[in-house]
């Protein structure tokens, strides 16, 4: 990341204009190795589109897209030019950044920098500055402002001590993002301090995240200590900011105005006595901001044209914030908002220019402020309100709907391997209505009291009668959950505020698990789970609903439908199997939970959706079978059966590190497909011999915002380091389809898995294809690195991508570097022959491979089940695949899901398959198969089967010579 030091700056410099300036400011770029020669025509065609001046005597020459291939390294050098340097429009620079930047890095340091930037201007004390650290520190140096809106304002709270009114002004705190968890107890050990008039004072350090004050009075006059309290001010403590208001508080009192706080009415009042910000009562408007890299310099400085041709006051703030905004006529101010892609601007304005000024604010940011825009996905518009909550809970079983009977046998789609035995917990979304508003605080406060013991009590049986000390944990965290207080605290403020209690628990429960889920940790994601789970058994209370009460032991889950994020933030230790109604083989639900090792069986139709709860089922994920109550004598069977395949599986675990080889001496190497850096380790472990598949959009999925260079690099190396030596095949970023990446926008698109995906995608932005290469090569350091293009379709397509991987070669030499595509396009394969001169290998992608040969969406509800890789049509196409790379000398992997399908292992080995990459967890499993095979058989099995006529033949074909 970009950051400033005295190092970087150049003191008393003298330039004769700006392109002399610029001149120089290039020359110091390149002297120190950050940039070639040739990016000072980069930062004069910057300055030609547009100004790079900041404000307060600041320029931020820099260069544009074109000119990022001659960035070396990330960084800047900063001039001071005491006599200034006319900059256009009359604007003087008495301090120039030079800034090169391989991407948008240098946004991060605007933003930094913008928020350092006081109301006051800086540009007399840039110019005086005596040395580089007087720079920094007016740089760096501006001190938080103290926070004191309307907001940290609440007047006749509910109350019934003093306790609680601190702790409603600790909330106001942390609601305004002054504050955390732990401040209302830094505040409670604190020595109340009486003011007069019935005024009192708290102060505390603990927990404080900005400085801010909060004011509180209450609805009934307290008592504390013998003495009356009337208000209390809440003061989140950090550093000096509120020095001059405390002065100035004093002197209010000195003048015998307590009653403008003891007795006020009105937020305004009291802001209007302190000095905070008062709401202004102007009108004013929103937009969601569609630009691509959101309120960056350029668009910002068009926003602040259209606000300074009005004569009054502009302002603006991100939606939802707090405080009344940033003048809109600042360039560095809104920039210092940091507004992005898709978040909400409200403007407003004084009420004489506003119905002028807030339309063309509006009708400029719509149109894109100079830039072309891309529209912004559905989901990017605020939420409406809603009064009701759409939950897993009891079903309402659609009445056409008639369960399978006891004793049933569904063929399905296996999904993911292992035999579960459990009660069904039956999940279809219910819709509980209630009403937002309740009927006041105390009938509230008693309902929701009500609610939370009896679920604990509930949840106490269970903890009681538990005998599996894994998951008695668990409902002791729920219980943990319930009972903790910040949570408590959060709820009863919204009680306060009106809400009725099933609005104000539902609230603070689902804001409590997005926070967990947005720290992108699976444990965390856990968490998140948990509390949605208590939010709802509370909620169903309250609702009078059956509350879908989860049973004591494992379970199968029965859903519709699994979201890949569903699967994820499954509790493993809970949930024995799962079984949708819907899905298929490759959907990436499950792709999640094969890695995870939960037994699934998708696909199996509607009908399953009406089983009763707890109905006994019996699912075995490696053949796609699913038992509705079976019988004793079944599950017994079945029983053995998971225990001979335990064994097999600690047989198959034990040999994990030794090498997959024929009985006939045909060796095939066996990889890991990873999607996080950090599962290298686990899945050598596991005995993988390589990294046959690096998902790397799974890698920047990871990342709240596109990872730079040196983010890459962290991720890069710590696959490297942990594989010591074994290979690492790694696929650029494949992205489109079904892979969106939150922070990439992409227009939206009739066909989206035909559309703009893959290779074509990162064509398309080839400079973050070079960055993500650079960072690739970089980190290789004379370690094995193999990289492959996604979704490659054409030689066009590969040689491009190649070209870029060889041009950075010459600049990052790589010992051990090969460069192949996977082959996920029927085109692909049937073009291998041509690919095979020139790839250094091929990696079948059979879901995508069998998705576009069969012409079935991998993820569709109902067809997915039907898109077998092993259908003879795929098989055929692997067999070309592997046939032209041979003739070539050339190897072949595969690593779509087929490679750990037990029936498929034979035939792939069977058609000449180099290479196998799997879920590390199946790495064992795989090997043991192989070693299982006689090569020569296998061959003979393959031709077998791509004479065959569908995939369900191949299968049968497979099970009768096992
Ligand atoms: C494939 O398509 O087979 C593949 C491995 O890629 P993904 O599942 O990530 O699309
Ligand atoms: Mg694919």
């Amino acid at each position: 990341m970009l950051e400033l030091n005295a190092e970087q700056i150049q003191m008393g410099r003298s330039a004769t204009d700006k392109l002399a300036a610029l001149a120089l400011l290039a020359d110091g770029l390149v002297s120190e190795g950050l940039v070639a020669p040739g990016y000072l025509g980069g930062m004069l065609t910057r300055e030609a589109q547009g100004s790079t001046y900041l404000g307060q005597g600041i320029a931020i020459p820099h260069g544009t897209p074109e000119t990022r291939d001659q960035v070396f390294h990330t960084g800047v050098r900063l001039m001071q030019f005491p006599e200034g340097v006319d900059w256009g429009d009359g604007q003087r620079v008495y301090l120039a950044i030079a800034i090169a930047a391989h991407s948008d890095e240098h946004l991060r340091l605007l933003q930094l920098l913008t928020r350092a930037l006081g109301e006051g201007d800086l540009s007399q004390a840039l110019r005086e500055a005596q040395d580089a650290e007087a720079i920094v520190a007016l740089l760096q140096g501006a001190p938080q402002e103290l926070a004191l809106d309307s907001q940290l304002i609440g007047l006749g709270v509910a109350a019934e001590d003093f306790d609680e009114l601190l702790w409603q002004g600790a909330r106001l705190l942390k609601k305004a993002g002054c504050a955390s968890a732990g401040l209302a107890n830094g505040l409670l050990q604190g020595e109340p301090l009486p003011l007069g008039d019935g005024l009192w004072w708290v102060h505390s350090e603990q927990a404080v995240l900005r400085p801010g004050l909060a004011f509180v009075t209450p609805a009934e006059p307290l008592r504390l200590n013998g003495q009356t309290v009337h208000g209390l001010f809440c003061l989140a403590s950090l550093g000096e900011a509120h020095r001059q208001l405390l002065e100035r508080l004093c002197d209010l009192l000195i003048e015998g105005r307590g009653a403008a706080f003891s007795q006020a009415t009105s937020s305004r009042t009291v802001l209007e006595a302190l000095g905070g910000d008062v709401p202004a009562d102007w009108p004013t408007r929103r937009v969601t901001l569609a630009n691509t890299h959101g309120l960056h310099a350029r668009p910002a400085k068009a926003l602040t044209e259209i606000a300074q041709a009005f004569v009054g006051e502009v302002r603006v703030r991100l939606a939802g914030e707090p405080g009344r905004g940033v003048s809109a006529k600042s360039l560095s101010k809104l920039l210092a908002l940091g507004a992005q892609r898709g978040q909400e601007l409200e403007f407003s304005a004084e009420p004489a220019i506003a119905a002028d000024a807030l339309a063309a604010l509006e009708a400029a940011v719509r149109a894109g402020l100079g830039e072309t825009l891309e529209p912004l996905p559905a989901s990017a518009e605020p939420p409406a309100l809603s009064v009701a909550a759409t939950l897993s809970a009891v079903p309402s079983t659609p009445a056409k709907l008639q369960a399978p009977a006891a004793g049933a046998r569904l063929q399905a789609v296996a999904a993911a391997p292992g035999i579960a035995i459990g009660p069904a917990l039956v999940r279809v979304p219910q819709t509980f209505e209630y009403a937002q508003h309740g009927q006041g605080l105390v009938v509230e406060r008693q309902r929701l009291a009500t609610a939370l013991e009896q679920v604990d009590a509930d949840i106490q049986r269970l903890v009681e009668s538990c005998d599996d000390v894994n998951v008695r944990d668990i409902f002791i965290t729920h219980q943990a959950m319930l009972r903790d207080p910040a949570l408590r605290e959060d709820v009863e403020a919204h009680l306060a505020e009106g809400l009725g209690a099933e609005a104000a628990w539902l609230a603070e429960t689902e804001a409590a698990a997005r926070q967990q889920e947005a720290l992108h940790d699976a444990l965390l994601a856990e968490r998140a789970a948990d509390l949605r789970d208590i939010g709802r058994r509370v909620l169903a209370h309250l609702c009078g609903a059956d509350s879908l009460s989860e049973p004591e032991e494992p379970y199968i889950l029965v859903m519709d439908e699994v979201a890949p994020s569903d699967v994820a933030s499954l509790n493993r230790r809970r949930v024995a199997g799962i079984l949708t109604a819907r899905g298929g083989a490759t959907a990436h639900s499950a792709i999640i939970a094969r890695a995870l090792g939960i037994p699934a069986v998708v696909g199996a139709g509607e009908a399953v959706l009406a089983l009763a709860q707890r109905t006994e089922l019996l699912l075995d994920g490696d053949h796609g079978l699913v038992r509705v109550a079976p019988d004793r004598q079944t599950l017994e069977q079945a029983e053995r059966e998971r225990e001979v395949r335990q064994q097999r599986q600690q047989r198959a675990h034990a040999e994990r590190l030794r090498p997959a080889i024929t009985s006939d001496g045909h060796a095939v190497e066996v990889a890991a497909n990873i999607g996080a850096s950090e599962k290298t380790a686990e899945a050598v472990e596991l005995g993988a011999e390589g990294i046959g598949l690096l998902r790397t959009e799974l890698v920047f999925m990871a990342h709240a915002q596109a990872p730079d260079q040196a983010a890459q690099e962290v991720e890069y190396r710590r696959v490297l380091a942990a594989l010591d030596g074994r290979p690492l095949v790694v696929r650029t970023l494949d992205v489109g389809g079904d892979k969106p990446l939150p922070y990439w926008p992409m227009p939206a698109e009739e066909n989206p898995f035909l559309g703009v995906r893959g290779i074509r995608l990162s064509l398309q932005r080839p400079e973050v294809l070079e960055t993500q290469l650079r960072a690739l090569l970089t980190s290789a350091e004379g370690r094995p690195l193999r990289i492959m293009f996604p979704m490659v379709g054409g030689v066009e397509e590969w040689r491009a991508a190649r070209d870029m991987a060889l041009r950075l070669r010459e600049e990052i030499p790589v010992a051990d570097l090969q460069l192949g595509i996977m082959v996920e396009v029927p085109s692909a394969a049937l073009l291998a022959p041509v690919l095979a001169r020139e790839v250094d290998f091929f990696s079948i992608g059979t879901n995508d491979l069998t998705q576009y040969t069969l012409a079935i969406d991998r993820g569709h509800p109902t067809l997915s089940a039907q898109a077998d890789g092993l259908h003879p049509a795929v098989l055929r196409l692997i067999g070309m695949t592997v046939e032209a790379a041979h003739a070539h000398g050339k190897w072949v992997g595969v690593c779509g899901e087929l490679a750990c399908d037990m029936l498929a292992v034979p035939l792939l080995v069977g058609l000449g398959v180099d290479e196998l990459s799997v879920s590390a967890r199946a790495i064992a499993l795989v090997k043991a198969r192989v070693r299982e095979l006689d090569f020569r058989h296998s061959q003979a099995l393959a031709q077998q089967a791509l004479g065959l006529e569908s995939g369900a033949a191949v299968r049968a074909l497979v099970e009768e010579t096992r």
